[in-house]
């Protein structure tokens, strides 16, 4: 901009810089998207200069008519966007970010030390789901503040283990199990795991985080997770396509009982929105927002749905074709936005990948799979399509796809050898990276 190039020249270079880099590259990153041009002008906007903490019309700051609007059109447009009764259904849409929405919503329900329990990390689980290390390390506070365990894929057929899953429920007696995954490339069968909580008691809560697959939930193009949840978190910058943000869905009508069974003043609605504020957060982004009331109109267009259809045919297209390149996918195939290839029959590590092609403007990540050592050098890399589907990549690129992904696998194969066989040998994973870095930059093929 303008002003920003006189006041601020330095920031303004690396706003150019990064408008290029965007423009220039493939982003297969599948938790990344371009959004539209209202969003971002509603992201720029006098919005965020508003205070407005607590919920429309009962705020602690005057002034609030407007944003008060803007909120509950957003909660309004959120509830349509995804089909839901809003006597069934109410919506927080202040969460900051997706991390942010699971601390507020798990901690809405459980006590400090509470049980739950969520897909494992290097099963492609998130942080968020209480990841810990098998030496019992926290890694993500959530694991700090709970009592985590975790649930795995059945590592035959890479599917969510369902099975163990409730055998290991009924023992640990969780009252939070979490549905969703960040490297999940398969259908979740919510069905299957409201089930579970059912069983281990009617205590225990279904938490669905669709933060990966919230865009093709609402274009219907897969199943919605609903109908068999108690509890919806979301981040609204993946597949949904809106401003960074996060939204958390909850069933009006829980009610708590005390321990003689009776029901109390107390509702699931009261804690999600107490747990937001005050508890976790103060006054919420209203240009964020009112960002996200805008994509959710969007969200709501023929052709968004087209577009929702087009990433997943255009996912499955892209899985055959590195399947004729000889990768091994991790359950074989996908039927979401993301596709999960399993480096190992490779022997090249997804780290080296990564590295290789963003030298040529690819931008894809390193990912675990279940058979991982070390989660520097994972084995697997996650591709996703909803970005470049947003720029109207079809078939014919994503074939083209395929093949700059074979040619930087097995270019990353052969400057690994190099490195193997070079004669300074360097310590550590870091060093090591850093070192085939070097490799990447002085190399004629790359
Ligand atoms: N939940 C899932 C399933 C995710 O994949 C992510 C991010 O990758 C998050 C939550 C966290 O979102 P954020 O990065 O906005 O904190």
């Amino acid at each position: 901009s303008k002003s920003l190039k006189a006041l601020d020249p330095e920031l303004n270079n690396f706003l150019d810089l990064e408008k290029k880099r965007q423009r220039e590259s493939i982003t297969l990153i599948a938790s990344e998207n371009f959004t539209s041009t209202s969003v971002f002008d509603l992201l720029g906007s006098e919005f965020q200069n508003k205070y407005s903490e607590n919920r429309p019309n009962d705020r602690y700051y005057g002034g609030n008519e407007y944003i008060d609007q803007v909120e509950l059109l957003c909660e309004k447009r959120a509830l349509e966007a995804f089909n839901l009764d809003p006597n069934e259904w109410g919506v927080n849409v202040q969460p900051l970010a997706g991390s942010a929405a699971n601390l507020i919503a798990f901690s809405a329900v459980l006590p400090v030390g509470g049980k739950l329990m969520g897909l494992d990390l290097p099963h492609g689980g998130h942080l968020t789901h209480g990841y810990s290390t098998k030496e019992g390390k926290s890694i993500s506070a959530i694991s700090k503040y709970f009592s985590t365990m975790p649930y795995q894929l059945d590592t035959k057929t890479g599917l969510i283990d369902y099975d163990t899953l409730e055998k290991n429920a009924l023992l640990f007696k969780p009252k939070v199990i979490v549905a969703g995954a960040s490297a999940y490339s398969r259908l979740i069968d919510y069905k299957r795991m409201k089930e579970i909580t059912n069983k281990v008691n009617k205590n225990c809560y279904l938490v669905t985080d669709m933060a990966h697959i919230s865009g093709l939930v609402a274009a219907g193009v897969l199943p919605s997770p609903f109908e068999y949840s108690d509890i919806v978190t979301t981040t609204t910058h993946k597949s949904l396509r809106g401003p960074r943000g996060a939204m958390i869905f909850y069933r009006k009508g829980i009610r708590y009982t005390n321990k003689k069974g009776v029901e109390t003043p107390y509702t699931l609605e009261k804690d999600i929105n107490f747990s937001t504020f005050p508890q976790h957060q103060g006054g919420p982004f209203n240009h964020t927002i009112a960002a996200l009331a805008v994509a959710l109109k969007q969200v709501m267009t023929p052709a968004y749905k087209k577009y929702q259809q087009d990433v997943v045919a255009n996912c499955a297209f892209l899985a055959e074709e590195l399947k004729k390149r000889n990768f091994e996918l991790v359950s074989g195939g996908t039927d979401n936005h993301l596709l999960l290839i399993d480096l190992n029959n490779f022997g090249v590590d997804g780290a080296r990948v990564e590295s290789l092609l963003e030298k040529i403007n690819i931008s894809i990540n390193k990912n675990t799979v279940f058979t991982d050592k070390s989660a520097l050098f994972p084995m697997g890399l996650r591709v996703g399509t909803p970005a470049m589907t947003t720029r109207n990549f079809g078939k014919e690129e994503f074939a083209k796809v395929a093949e700059f992904i074979e040619k930087g696998v097995l270019l990353a194969k052969k400057l690994q050898n190099d490195q193997q066989q070079s004669a300074e040998k360097v310590k550590g994973p870091r060093g090591q990276l850093k070192q085939f870095k070097q490799l990447v930059a002085e190399s004629e093929e790359v």
